[in-house]
């Protein structure tokens, strides 16, 4: 069973819905209270805040854009003061710009480098400093073109790669101060990240995927719940792929 020690708070980017709603949903469920953080939705964080709060767990709603470094430093500083020092982060916050490369403009690929990955550097940064005294966990939202890299997708990718090697390093360097870093990479999963794929093209990844279906959000909150949580006192550095199967490896 997962569970963590009491009185532990965790903070969510991107909790607004989809893959980052469900993790701060399964968090709180397992007696995390849950900072429930997000960009541009705040009656959709209201909504997972009410979710924590249904569970039992404590809930606080926070604003940050994650490729902006000013925002950041200030939702650190707001969750300490507010909220307290979080000793679990799940950095999920992440978009899409798809393109073929030989198209893509510097601007595209900025885009999604400045929020997957220096956002995901940012906040990871500010959450050991929350850490460094008592110890905790960071896990990072990759994804199955970060690992095996995809034709559309090479900003993507590149930033999911780069939060891949990111945890492996931090994880190295932090150890020593019992903070553990660890990746989620999940494949094909229902959210409105993906709805839009058109029909064919699903049908096409669902073939490859030998599980045979499309991944739902709490199957990917399940791994981030357990990799935080002390069940995984021995794990630090890993990716673990949530994908049906689909990377091999
Ligand atoms: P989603 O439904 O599109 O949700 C994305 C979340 O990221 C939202 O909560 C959004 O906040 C937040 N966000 C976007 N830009 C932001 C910014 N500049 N600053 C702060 N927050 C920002 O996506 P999802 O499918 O749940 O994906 C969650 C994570 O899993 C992403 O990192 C994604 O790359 C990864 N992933 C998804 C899949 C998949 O198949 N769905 C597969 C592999 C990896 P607001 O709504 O408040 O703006």
């Amino acid at each position: 069973m997962i569970e963590f020690e009491a009185g532990t708070r965790a903070l969510v980017t991107g909790a607004s819905r989809g893959i980052g709603a469900a993790c701060a949903v399964a968090l709180a469920r397992c007696g995390c209270d849950v900072a429930v953080h997000y960009n541009s939705d705040k009656d959709g964080a209201e909504e997972t805040a009410s979710a924590v709060r249904a569970a039992g767990r404590e809930a606080y709603v926070v604003r940050a854009d994650i490729s902006c470094e000013e925002d950041i430093t200030g939702m650190f500083a707001e969750l300490a003061a507010s909220f307290g020092k979080v000793g679990v982060a799940v950095l999920n916050s992440g978009v899409t710009a798809d393109g073929f490369v030989a198209a893509m403009a510097s601007a595209k690929w900025s885009q999604v480098i400045d929020t997957n990955l220096t956002g995901t550097f940012l906040t990871a940064r500010e959450s050991t400093k929350h850490m460094f005294r008592t110890g905790g966990s960071i896990v990072m939202i990759a994804s199955t073109s970060g690992v095996a890299g995809r034709a559309g997708q090479p900003n993507y990718s590149a930033s999911k790669g780069g939060i891949i090697a990111l945890a492996k390093s931090m994880a190295a360097e932090v150890a020593a101060k019992k903070i553990r870093v660890n990746v989620v990479a999940p494949g094909f999963i229902e959210t409105s990240m993906t709805r839009t794929v058109p029909k064919p093209a699903l049908e096409q990844a669902v073939a490859a995927i030998p599980l045979q279906r499309v991944g739902q959000p709490e199957e990917v909150a399940a791994a981030v719940a357990f990799l935080a949580s002390p069940q995984a006192s021995y794990i630090t550095g890993k990716t673990l792929t949530v994908d049906g199967g689909m990377i091999n490896g």
